[in-house]
Formats: C-alpha cells, structure tokens, sequence
C-alpha cells in the first residue's frame, strides 16, 4: 500500500513539486498558495518529495505490512 503525505503547514507554494509532477498530479492553489493532489494520477513516483524544498512532502510506494510472528 502506498501512502502520500503532505504536511500542508510546510508548504509555502513555491510550485516547484507541480512543475516536476510527471503525471500532471499537482496542482497550485493560487489564493491559498498551498499545493493540492490528485490521487487519481499519481503514481507514487517521489519526485515531488524529491525536490520540494521545504521537506513538505513524504511518498511511501508499496509499502509491504509486517508479517506477524
Ligand atoms: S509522487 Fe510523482 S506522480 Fe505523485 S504527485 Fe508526486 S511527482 Fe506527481
């Protein structure tokens, strides 16, 4: 299961994460400046995670769950 966090408070809506975006995923919200996702065309990929400079952004793909003992 993947996960995709996005700590809002973080995000000071540089726009850097939607212009990297490979899926067109992201988009910016102009009045509250704040990125917003589209889980419908992501792929989980980490780009977005990769380059956002305020460290707003977490992508876990495919996380596997713990087998239990
Ligand atoms: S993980 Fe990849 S596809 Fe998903 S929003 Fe970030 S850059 Fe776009």
């Amino acid at each position: 299961m993947s996960e995709y966090i996005f700590n809002k408070s973080w995000c000071k809506g540089c726009g850097v994460c939607v212009a990297f975006c490979p899926k067109k995923a992201l988009t910016l919200d102009e009045i509250a400046e704040k990125m917003e996702r589209d889980p419908e065309k992501c792929i989980y990929c980490g780009l977005c995670e990769h380059y956002c400079p305020d460290l707003a952004i977490t992508v876990v793909k495919d996380r596997k769950p713990k087998e239990a003992k």
